[in-house]
């Protein structure tokens, strides 16, 4: 018999949670559908598990860069890769519980099996079928494998967090977040670690101080940086290492190669073509500013979105607005795609909002801006051998200054934006930060001193 609901989303993901959790408050009846763990790329194979071994990496510079330093005799026999692993996988399988108990609780319906749209209101799942007035879909997105001989032989993100073994040699592919992320985490604890970028630099569409900054943190930690290096071929050698061939000539032996080129929106099997619902060539689905597809009563958030930021905040807020105005009568609700502040967990970590030097020269003229900057070596590793370079950036705009742009890389960063990200939303100008007293000594204080 088929199942009637009020709302039904495909995909227990962040933005999928966050609307399913969203609408029940608010009095809906609601089904969530999920063929993997709850919880979907962050807190399985993203976000979540990424930053436990960001922290692991973080102790391992701690140990072996700094603790000499401030006094302490640390000698260190081994790392063990699976006790951080076991940790992570165990602090998962509690988000894991914790989000049950927010369905449970909130009454939400869960089943687990992959849903596929029958027509525009039906949705079947392990044979039974259930319809709903609305529906969204938050399948989310998978990592990419390029299309050259022997890629099979490489991991994606995925992958590297079913590692069980720590790989001696690591190639990693990819010049955006996951990259960049990965590589540092790698390096961090032990492995000797090459990234591999395509073009000049890493992160290269970031504001260029960053970038720099970025390259100069690599080149100290020893991390084996290949710029214009184009991967042509993987070959699997008998000893079960693995040869990256570059379009260069190139070659090199690792023991592990991870793929970090990008990500795919996950729209292709869950059977768009039985209602009216467009995306892209992609498949990135086209929706308006209130995240409804071009098949009304359908909808759609997060990383499949069409023109969307991929950010789980940005998937959870777009979620949680869509419920308040389908079943809280917000009919004006709607998620601000500008300014989103966001961090690269690199080492040392990257925050960065609103535009890049260029972007807001391009958009008011070199003459209108005004931009800012400060360096300083955080003050954690100052009193060390092993200094580490923090660089800030403030873009302003116009006669009155407005900040358009803030941007930093170094020790702490990851936790100084959201603050600033707070004034800048509220349209902040120069005078504003600087009417504002320093906190001192810290590397935030920096963003308010700047002259
Ligand atoms: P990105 O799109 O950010 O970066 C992938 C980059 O890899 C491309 O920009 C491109 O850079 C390069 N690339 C593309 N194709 C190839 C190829 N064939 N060979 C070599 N290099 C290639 O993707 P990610 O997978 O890193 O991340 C996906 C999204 O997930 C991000 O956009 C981000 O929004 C989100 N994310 C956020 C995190 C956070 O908030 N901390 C962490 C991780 C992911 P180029 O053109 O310069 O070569």
């Amino acid at each position: 018999m088929t199942q009637h609901f009020d709302y039904i989303c495909l995909g227990a993901g962040s933005g999928g949670i966050a609307s399913a959790n969203r609408a029940a408050m608010r009095g809906a009846k609601v089904l969530l559908i999920e063929a993997q763990h709850v919880g979907g790329t962050c807190v399985n194979v993203g976000c979540v598990p990424k930053k436990v071994m960001w922290y692991g990496a973080q102790v391992a510079e701690a140990i072996h860069l700094y603790a000499k330093d401030y006094g302490f005799d640390v000698s260190v026999d081994n790392f063990d890769w699976n006790t951080l692993v076991a940790s992570r996988e165990a602090y998962i399988k509690r988000i894991h519980g914790a989000y049950d108990r927010g369905l449970e609780s909130n009454g939400v319906t869960l089943v687990r099996g992959y849903g596929r749209f029958v027509d525009s209101n039906t949705i079947e799942v392990n044979g039974e079928q259930y319809t709903a007035d609305h529906i969204l879909i938050a399948t989310g997105g998978a990592p990419i494998i390029p299309n050259i001989p022997g890629a099979e032989h490489g991991i994606d993100s995925n992958g590297f967090f079913a590692l069980r073994e720590q790989p001696k040699r690591v190639a990693v592919v990819g010049a955006g977040y996951i990259a960049v992320e990965l590589a540092g985490v790698m390096q961090g604890l032990g492995s000797d670690t090459h990234l591999f970028v395509r073009k000049h630099a890493p992160l290269r569409n970031f504001d260029p101080m960053l970038s720099e900054a970025l390259v100069d943190a690599m080149d100290e930690s020893g991390l084996q940086l290949h710029t214009n290096s184009t991967p042509e071929s993987v070959i699997k050698n008998n000893d079960g290492s693995l040869t990256l061939k570059l379009a260069n000539g190139e070659s090199y032996d690792v023991d592990c190669l991870v793929w970090a080129i990008g990500r795919r929106p996950s729209t292709d099997t869950i059977g768009l073509e039985h209602t009216q619902v467009q995306h892209d060539e992609r498949g990135y689905i086209i929706t308006d500013e209130q995240q409804n597809t071009t098949q009304q009563g359908i909808y759609c958030v997060g990383d499949i979105m069409q023109g969307g930021v991929e950010l789980t905040p940005v998937a959870v807020k777009a979620g949680r607005l869509l419920s308040e105005r389908l079943f809280n009568g917000m009919h004006d609700a709607k998620m601000d795609y500008t300014h989103v502040p966001t961090v690269v967990f690199s080492h040392p970590p990257i925050g960065t909002m609103g535009l890049t030097e260029p972007d807001a020269i391009a958009e008011y003229g070199a003459e209108n801006i005004k931009v800012y900057t400060s360096g300083f070596t955080s003050m954690y590793t100052a009193v060390t051998s092993h200094r580490q370079a923090c660089k800030m950036k403030l873009i302003c705009a116009g006669e009155d200054e407005k900040v358009v742009g803030i941007h930093g890389i170094g020790f702490g960063m990851d936790e100084i934006l959201q603050g600033f990200g707070v004034a800048m939303k509220m349209g902040a100008t120069k005078a504003d930060f600087d009417a504002v007293v320093a906190i001192h000594p810290t590397g935030a204080e920096e963003f308010v001193t700047m002259t």
